[in-house]
């Protein structure tokens, strides 16, 4: 991915009721896009010149350079596994085994991952991550951590900061995390494995 502003595959109202078009807006157009300006003022003179997300993630000592591109990196796949109208509900192919394999069944899969996501202390991410061998992890990450900092391949994240959701549930993390499952396009986040 290189490090400019993602253009949405929808408009900000099309989320709605799960998410606002007022969350939308101010999501992508002003936080976003604040990261992505922030990158861009840190990267001259930094070595990361011309370099992908992916690779400042893996290689950036913890810092602006690399709290910036995460912020970025973690924003795009956030952002790309949402459809108004999912073309799946549920995991498909290869991932739907892994995930019963894993956690026993979707629906385990789903408890755990809520769990983890309303549970984690502060500002963050909550991953499912694959290892090279192709077993999965759910992965609580603090600020603009990521699952390739870790070596590991990021599938699906819920982001967990309050700008996330407080224009629309306030202080009640757990009911945006239970509305996020049904936006969610498992067509996109099944290609990711
Ligand atoms: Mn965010």
């Amino acid at each position: 991915m290189d490090t400019r502003l993602i253009e949405l595959p929808y408009g900000y109202g099309a989320l709605e009721p799960v998410l606002s078009a007022e969350t939308l807006a101010l999501h992508h157009g002003k936080h976003l896009n604040t990261y992505v300006n922030n990158l861009a003022a840190a990267i001259p003179g930094s070595g990361f010149e011309g370099k992908s997300l992916e690779e400042i993630v893996a290689a950036a000592p913890k810092g602006p350079v690399f709290n910036n591109a995460g912020q970025i990196l973690n924003h795009n796949f956030y952002f790309l596994q949402f459809a108004p109208a999912p073309k799946a509900k549920e995991p498909v192919g290869k991932l739907a085994e892994a995930i019963d394999r894993t956690f026993g069944s979707f629906d385990a899969f789903k408890k755990e991952f809520s769990a983890k996501a309303a549970g984690l202390f502060g500002s963050g991410w909550v991953w499912l991550a694959a290892t090279k061998d192709g077993s999965l992890e759910i992965l609580q990450c603090q600020n603009a951590d990521n699952p390739i900092a870790a070596g590991l391949t990021p599938i699906l994240t819920f982001d967990v900061w309050e700008h996330a959701y407080y224009v629309d549930y306030r202080n009640r993390r757990p009911e945006y995390i239970s509305a996020l499952w049904n936006i969610l396009d498992w067509e996109v986040i099944s290609g990711r494995f």
